[in-house]
């Protein structure tokens, strides 16, 4: 899209979402679209600071200048209208009624124009749609994955049965248009079922998977891996984190939640000893992957509960310096968090996609021995609700039960 354009929308948004998006309300992707953004940065710092203001003043919101199509990742349901025309879009909330979407204002618009190109090929390949309640048709969704600094384009074509008629010349037709595809992989998903992706893979071009890079380290992202939605904030989020740990190269450093790894494998270049752990197997098996890729050798990864893992740790006798950790929206556990108290880091590092629960922890933490130094808020989820949050603890000094 053209700048000129885009900053019209922006500042367009505020002035009735339906204006902005036909899908808007049916969809439920962005709850505030009928706010500006400017408007919605305010909020989030407001509604931060006011859950923060017992623990520490919090730094500057960091937004986004450009807040649109900022998803890597596109999920296309697909489906017909009355009229028999393809459809693809996203479910109406709670229902699976597809609500159609050709440009959407969160969405990648590469991934959305290929999605469009797929619309548009199905009928000369003939290729039909899936019809969920007479299990009749083939295409069930498609899924685009976007490269943010690499521009490389995953398609993942999700199928009810494994063969795609034609599917050299589909791969070529696609590519014709974008040849910034470099990966195409089927996904048999047979199975009634709300989930996306099925279990069976194969891939009909490249390698199966694209790359990233983020901070200076490559990353290997497949079809199922986890990686967080808005590359470009999830930089301005880890490089927080780093500044808040401020490691100078001798700490034994652990990463809690580690996800495919990304955060340690940052933090590697600057410490001594990373540790990672992470309880989703693939992920683990990522993170290994991502850890030979960037020719990372002072790290592990550990598969397990990361409390359990935290006991362990604290009863081992180890010494690690920086916390970094990273939950869930549930937030931490009070095993892994009494466990960190144990262990006795000098800072945590908490990074957190839900403030209630990063709140509730803090006050576990301040309670035993840690103040909260500072704070601040990446915008992540530009015209949604969420709210993500970066925090430094350090273990004080004066207070006793501080024995270590
Ligand atoms: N730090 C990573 C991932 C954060 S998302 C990144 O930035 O990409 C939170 C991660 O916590 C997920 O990968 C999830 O699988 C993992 N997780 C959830 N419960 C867990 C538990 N009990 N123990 C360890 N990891 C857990």
């Amino acid at each position: 899209m053209e700048k000129v354009e885009r900053n019209k929308k922006e500042n367009n948004a505020g002035s009735g979402g339906e204006i902005l998006c036909p899908a808007f309300k049916k969809c439920g992707g962005c709850q505030l679209l009928n706010i500006s953004y400017k408007k919605q940065v305010k909020n989030k710092q407001e509604q931060l600071s006011k859950l923060l203001k017992p623990y520490c003043r919090i730094e500057p919101f960091i937004g986004m200048e450009q807040p649109m199509h900022y998803r890597h990742k596109v999920n296309a349901a697909f489906d017909r209208d009355r009229r028999g025309n393809v459809i693809s879009g996203v479910y109406k909330e709670g229902t699976h009624i597809v609500v159609p979407v050709k440009n959407c204002f969160l969405e990648n618009e590469k991934a959305d124009a290929v999605i469009g190109t797929v619309r548009g090929l199905l009928k000369s390949f003939k290729i039909k749609t899936y019809d969920e309640d007479t299990g009749y048709g083939l295409l069930r969704h498609v899924m685009v994955r976007a490269g943010y600094a690499t521009g490389q384009i995953m398609v993942v074509l999700v199928l009810a049965s494994p063969i795609l008629p034609s599917k050299n010349n589909f791969v070529k037709a696609l590519r014709k248009e974008h040849p910034e595809i470099t990966t195409v992989i089927i996904n048999v998903n047979d199975k009634k079922t709300s989930m996306v992706l099925g279990d069976r893979e194969q891939v009909i071009y490249g390698p199966g998977y694209i790359e990233d890079v983020l901070c200076g380290k490559t990353f290997k992202i497949s079809p199922r891996s986890f990686y967080q939605v808005n590359p470009a904030q999830t930089q301005q989020l880890y490089g927080k984190a780093m500044e808040y740990a401020a490691l100078k190269g001798k700490e034994t450093v652990l990463d809690a939640y580690c996800g495919t790894g990304t955060i340690g494998l940052i933090a590697a270049d600057k410490a001594k000893r990373v540790i990672g752990v992470e309880l989703n197997k693939d992920a683990v098996k990522d993170a290994v992957v991502n850890a030979k890729r960037n020719q990372v050798s002072n790290i592990q990864f550990y598969q397990k509960d990361a409390g359990e893992f935290m006991v362990q740790l604290s009863e081992s006798g180890d010494k690690v310096d920086v916390v970094f950790m990273d939950p869930p929206r549930s937030g931490s556990d009070e095993r892994f968090l009494a466990s960190l108290i144990k262990l006795g880091p000098k800072k945590v590092v908490y990074v957190s996609c839900n403030p209630e629960t990063l709140v509730r922890d803090l006050k576990y933490l301040t309670a035993k021995g840690y103040q909260v130094k500072k704070g601040v808020g990446v915008d992540m989820f530009p015209f949604t609700v969420g709210i993500e949050a970066v925090c430094l603890l350090e273990k004080s000094e004066n207070r006793k039960g501080q024995r270590r």
